[in-house]
């Protein structure tokens, strides 16, 4: 129980929160209690410190991931804190978000994770703000999809390498429009399973 850092194929993965501002029809938390066999329903959030001595030595994987079973941004402090420690050590360190991280915390925090972070992959999930908020129930409501359009144009100004991801179910023409969104934007399309 409890379980905040875990490890799929040769990856490490951190799961800082359960909380998240969209509530996502396909969100694989409305399916199972977890991923990989791992509850991921967590009793209390960890502490920087307590994930840093959870992972030991993160030379063992090929990266560390910050997940959550939620939103991880939410626990952006952590998440610098944490990836200072690693980033010393050399490890490859990615964000999966829903991109929503500047609404969240009501500014752009994107400059903070600059050297830090190799990797933001950002739930983009449909090519419109009405389509969006259909589908993944936004706290904020439309105002969200442009804001995670705009969290990905700052990630490509600082961040290596941007990932913008759409589920496989989408109809062939909003595919299609997802994929001139990430171009103009500068990023690179994932076509994901989604998880059963
Ligand atoms: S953003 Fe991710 S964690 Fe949040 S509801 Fe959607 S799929 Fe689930």
């Amino acid at each position: 129980m409890n379980t905040y850092v875990y490890t799929l194929g040769d990856a490490l993965y951190i799961n800082l929160t359960n909380q998240c501002t969209n509530r996502c029809e396909f969100c694989v938390r409305n399916l199972h209690p977890g991923v990989g066999g791992y509850d991921l329903w967590l009793d209390k959030e960890p502490t920087a410190q307590e994930v840093i001595e959870r992972i030991g030595d993160p030379s063992k994987y090929s990266e560390v991931v910050f997940c959550g079973y939620g939103e991880p941004m939410v626990k952006l402090d952590e998440i610098i804190a944490i990836a200072r420690v690693l980033k010393e050590k050399g490890t490859k360190i990615r964000i999966n978000t829903n991109g929503q991280a500047n609404l969240y915390h009501g500014k752009n925090i994107v400059p903070l994770l600059e050297g830090l972070v190799d990797v933001v992959s950002i739930s983009l999930n449909a090519p419109t703000a009405e389509k969006y908020q259909e589908i993944c129930h936004s706290i904020y409501g439309v105002d969200a999809f442009d804001a995670v359009l705009d969290f990905a144009r700052e990630c490509a100004k600082v961040i290596p390498k941007v990932v913008f991801t759409v589920v496989d179910l989408l109809p062939p023409e909003d595919m299609e429009r997802c994929r001139r969104i990430a171009d103009e934007i500068g990023v690179e399309l994932r076509v994901r399973k989604l998880m059963e």
